[in-house]
Order: structure tokens, then sequence, then C-alpha cells
């Protein structure tokens, strides 16, 4: 059996039953535009090729193991279940502009073991295929449809560290950017990575319009050593090399996420060093305030103070680099990443 998504299995398996090209876009337009959800609603298809892809293919490999939609209805968050028993996230945000933007998740668990972050908790358990990365797309987009709205950006900040799954990752956003598939804009995709320096050269490479996001989260090598193990293969200056090429090949503005832990990374001399690493680069700094649930139920971890981001904000001002609060959505159902997938693991 194979996944409906997979555009090279299916045309070989229509090619191999004797069917026309033309089948192919049948099919094709009939999942993604006409959001048929099974065969049957495939209607435009005979019969017959609809009992005949019964057979070989399957719509969906996920199963929907819970949705919570937060109580100002903002955050949708799903827990699936893969075909082999594991466990992954992705959350639909609803912003109030209109847009609506997915968390995507590309591995199961992570083994980047970044401290602060309840999936680096899990470990590694396997990559997701790139037709599991889809299909969390298509859940999102007949959820939305439901609703009378459409899924318009992609962000590739659930479990996993998209940059370790380069492939299915890569072969998920052609199909998100296909015309004839979801057809969202590439500008509306983004990738964030913790720092691994060849997925960033690659990108540059196949998506040179896909934002990229960093998961920076401490300014130098030593406070960031302390939080996110990559450091001791991808130092910093190693990092923002390969973001300074990025740029160049791209120029684009990078994101770069940092989290704000009481006492851990908001340390006063820390705003200045943030501020004189990024000053002069194409770069935009989405502050995140440190969700208490995120590492683990004991974690002895805090969020930072209000004040204390201002001060982040007022150094960044200074030096010319624009930044953002990020609103946390969704605290109320654990929408930070991997938090519904380690209580299920933990049997909580
Ligand atoms: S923050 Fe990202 S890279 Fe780090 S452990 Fe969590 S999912 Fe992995």
């Amino acid at each position: 059996m194979f996944s409906l998504y997979d555009e090279t299995k299916l045309k070989a398996f229509l090619l191999e039953h004797g069917h026309k090209n033309f089948r192919y876009a049948q099919i094709e337009h009939a999942i993604y535009k006409d959001l048929a959800c099974d065969f049957d609603a495939m209607t435009t298809i005979p019969k017959e090729l609809r009992e005949l892809l019964k057979t070989a293919c399957y719509f969906t490999s996920l199963k929907i193991k819970s949705s919570v939609t937060s109580d100002d209805g903002q955050t949708t968050k799903f827990l699936l279940e893969t075909h082999d028993g594991r466990f992954l996230e992705s959350v639909i945000m609803r912003h109030l502009s209109g847009r609506n933007t997915l968390c995507v998740s590309c591995q199961v668990g992570c083994p980047m073991a970044c401290s602060f972050c309840a999936t680096g908790k899990l470990g590694l358990t396997r990559n997701l295929d790139f037709t599991e990365i889809v299909e969390q797309m298509m859940i999102a987009v007949h959820h939305l449809a439901k609703e009378d709205k459409k899924l318009r950006n992609v962000v590739y900040m659930g479990m996993g560290e998209p940059f370790l799954n380069y492939e299915n990752v890569k072969r998920s956003i052609e199909i998100a950017c296909g015309q004839k598939k979801l057809d969202l804009s590439s500008r509306r995709i983004t990738v964030s990575t913790c720092g691994i320096v060849p997925g960033i050269q690659k990108i540059a490479e196949d998506f040179p319009q896909v934002s990229l996001a960093i998961s920076l989260h401490a300014p130098t090598d030593e406070a960031r050593r302390a939080i996110m193990p990559v450091e001791q293969t991808y130092p910093l200056d190693r990092l923002m090399e390969a973001l300074d090429e990025y740029v160049a090949k791209t120029n684009k503005r990078i994101f770069y996420e940092y989290i704000m832990i009481n006492g851990l990374t908001d340390r006063p001399e820390y705003a200045k060093a943030l501020a004189d690493l990024l000053h002069g680069r194409l770069a935009h700094v989405n502050f995140i305030p440190y969700n208490p649930g995120e590492g683990s139920s004991d974690s002895p971890m805090q969020p930072t103070s209000k004040i204390m981001i201002k001060k982040f904000q007022d150094a960044l001002e200074a030096a010319g680099v624009p930044s953002t609060i990020r609103h946390t959505m969704g605290d109320d159902i654990d929408a930070a990443c991997g938090q519904l997938a380690l209580k299920e693991q933990e049997g909580k």
C-alpha cells in the first residue's frame, strides 16, 4: 500500500494498469482542490478506478488521537498516531488578522536534546515520511474548510529538526507549494532549525523564497552550549558565517527565535551580546516567553519577567534590530512543541 500523496508511485501504478496521464491529473485535483476525503468522494474518476485505488493506496495513515481547541478558539492542537503506534503533534493557529498557520512536525521526537524543550526529552524515534508531513497539512486543510477558512502559512516548528530529515521536508514543501497541489506561496513557508549548517546551505539552494528561522536562544558559545548540544558541532561563528552566506544568496531576513528563561537566557549582559551579534545583519528576533510546561513537569525553569524582555528589546532597538514578543497561544492546551506527545509517552 502507498500514500495517495506519493505522486511518483501513484503515476507508476496508473501506468501499470493502463490508465492515461489525465487520470493522475483528475485524482490530484480531487485530492487538493475538491478536498475529497475518501475514494468514494472522488466522483470525477470512474468507479472501477476508485475501486482499484482502494486496493493499493490510502488517503491517510495518521489517526487523530485527540484534538483540543483553546478557550479563545485560536489554537487547535492535534495529537496524531502513526501506523506504527508513535505520537506526533501539529497545531493550527488562527491569527486575529485572519491568516491561519499550521505548525507541523517532521520527526517523531528529536535527537537534539535542547534542555528547555519537551520534544528533546523524547529523543528521536524516527523520521517522518514526506507523506506523513503532508497528511498533517491535509488534516488542517480539511479542519479549516469546515470553518470556511483556508490554510495560509506552514511552519516547520513542531517536533523534530527539519534539517536532519531534509529530503522528506523538501518533498513536503514541494507538495505544499505545488500549483496543482496545496498551492501555498513559498514565502509563507518557514523552516526552523537549531543551527544545522549543511541544511542551511541546502535550503538556500533549493528554496530561496522559503523563510528561515534559527533557534538561537543564547548569544554566546558558552551560554548556548549550556542549553543546546548542537553548539558543540556547529559553534556560533560557524553558524553565523553560514547565515551570512544564506542572506547574501537569498537576500532574505532571518528570524531568530530567542526563548526567555528566568536567570538562564535573560541575563542582563546577554541583551548587549545579542544586540552586538545581530547588529548590521538582516535579522528579526522573536522573543518567546518560556512556557513552564515545556521542559517537563518537574522542570526548574521559569519564564522571564516582561520587564526583562523589554530590556532585551530596547538593546536590540538601539542596535537597529527589529524584534517582537511571540504571543503565546494555546497555553491552556499544552500547545508548546512536544508537550502532548511527552504526556502520551509518559502515560499521563
Ligand atoms: S527545540 Fe527543536 S531542535 Fe531542540 S530538541 Fe526541541 S524540537 Fe529538537
